[in-house]
């Protein structure tokens, strides 16, 4: 699990497995798969609610990726009123998050995005709204 730290140019989907999980589902963390862009591993992904991530607003704050790419992707939408203290782009306005991750055969970087919190009391939900093989990156200055 990697911070974004480069500008991203453009993402590329990719294919993964189970993207919803409710209450116990989580416990002790959520476990689902992806499929690498490049040379087609499954690589795991395993979230633990409250541990895995960085904050998804650092890497738009931060310039790292364009709101265009945010939007027309389906990574995150603009988030309601109620809930921009969270960011200004959320997945299913809950509170979301990022990590990069190398496939475990070939080293090429995805990035996982999830929305994770409670979706109203005592329905403790994670929703990933993709994966996206990031094939080019540039330090910023
Ligand atoms: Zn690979």
């Amino acid at each position: 699990m990697k911070r974004i730290e480069e500008k991203i140019h453009s993402i590329k989907p990719v294919s993964y497995g189970k993207d919803k999980f409710i209450n116990k589902e989580l416990e002790p963390s959520a476990k689902t798969f992806y499929v690498c862009r490049n040379c087609k591993t499954e690589n795991e992904i395993e979230i633990e609610p409250y541990k895995t991530g960085f904050p998804f607003f650092e890497i738009y704050r931060n310039k790292l990726i364009d709101e265009s790419i945010i939007l027309d992707s389906g990574m995150a939408s603009k988030s309601i009123r109620q809930s921009e203290y969270l960011g200004e782009y959320l997945v299913l306005n809950l509170p979301t998050l990022y990590f990069k991750t190398s496939c475990k055969n070939c080293n090429s970087d995805h990035m996982v995005v999830f929305g994770c919190g409670e979706s109203q009391p005592g329905k403790q939900i994670c929703k990933i709204s993709g994966v996206w093989n990031i094939p080019e990156t540039t330090k910023l200055l």
